[in-house]
């Protein structure tokens, strides 16, 4: 594994690329959107400067880092050499499945498919492709150079070699991977949402406040965030999609997304992208104004 393609170059896909280049792999970054491909590299550069400032790397690994990795808005030709590639485009069915198509017939025919979807079946992806053995999951966390685990999903067809590889390579990126299963959520979130929509439903039936319901369950579970404030830092439409994948798949009302959630969803407050969700951002400030219109 030398040559590797990052497909999307937002939140997850500039770390991604970051963290394999780090790693002195030869990383080909591509999206549709060439200034979203600059602002990756932008992105990419100052979080590099922050680790050279910390002192967990030095100006010339920041150097050899940006020195690996090329940008492409050809999907083809960007994937052509690659070993391994992994999908990090926007969280949507219908656009995995063709992004999928095409990198089945454009990558070589040994090359491992990756995607690092939140809550899609690896399995239905897998079904597009005429190599579903080499089809895999590696969910990484954001942000993906600090954070150490990758979630590592099997479909249904995938097979024990392009398992070990995955899981070998993720060790070589200094991360932990941990293999499951391909069901609704995989572990990550099929555990925290419904944590995550329990908070809410605790803040719709007025139990407590925003800021009451996080300091619970930071300072009495040692979370480094609440649940609301996490909620907005994932993005609720996020959440609210992940959910909708469990209730769906599961077909358990358990799953059910509360109707405060929906509602904020539906009225634009997304969390931190878009300035407010149960947390107010506008003025910039990670952990300000709590909003205090949820009390009844
Ligand atoms: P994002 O919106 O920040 O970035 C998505 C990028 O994909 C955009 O730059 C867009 O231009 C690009 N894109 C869209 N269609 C494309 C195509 N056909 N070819 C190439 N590029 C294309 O999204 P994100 O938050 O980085 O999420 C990406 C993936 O990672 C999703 O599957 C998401 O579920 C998953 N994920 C996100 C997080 C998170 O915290 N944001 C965590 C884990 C996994």
């Amino acid at each position: 594994m030398k040559n590797i393609a990052v497909i999307g170059s937002g939140t997850m896909g500039n770390g991604i690329a970051h963290t394999f280049a780090q790693f002195g792999y030869q990383v080909n970054l591509i999206d549709v959107n060439n200034e979203a491909l600059e602002r990756a590299l932008t992105t990419i550069s100052k979080n590099l400067d922050r680790q050279v400032s910390k002192g967990t790397i030095t100006e010339a690994d920041k150097a050899n880092t940006l020195k690996n990795i090329s940008n492409f808005t050809d999907m083809k030709a960007g994937v052509a050499d690659a070993d391994l590639i992994v999908e990090a485009a926007t969280e949507n069915l219908d656009l995995k499945l063709k992004i999928f198509k095409d990198l089945d017939s454009f990558a070589k025919p040994a090359a491992i498919l990756a995607s690092n979807t939140s809550s899609i079946s690896i399995t239905k992806i897998a079904s597009v492709t005429n190599r579903g053995d080499k089809v895999i999951g590696m969910h990484f966390m954001n942000p993906v150079p600090v954070m150490k685990l990758v979630e590592v999903i099997r479909g249904y067809a995938t097979s024990n070699e392009t398992t070990a590889i995955v899981m070998e390579l993720s060790t070589k990126l200094d991360k932990t991977p941990v293999e499951v299963n391909d069901y609704p959520g995989f572990v990550a979130n099929r555990i925290l949402m419904p944590m995550i929509n329990e908070a809410i439903y605790t803040l719709y039936e007025n139990v407590a406040g925003v800021s009451e319901i996080d300091t619970v369950m930071k300072l009495g579970m040692a979370h480094p965030m609440g649940p609301l404030q996490l909620a907005d830092f994932i993005g609720l439409d996020v959440c609210l999609a992940i959910l909708n994948v469990l209730h769906d798949g599961f077909g358990n009302p358990k799953y059910a997304p509360c109707p405060l959630l929906v509602n904020m969803v539906t009225a634009g407050n997304k969390g931190v992208k878009s300035g407010e969700g149960f947390y107010n951002y506008a003025k910039g400030v990670k952990d300000a104004v709590v909003a205090n219109k949820f009390s009844k």
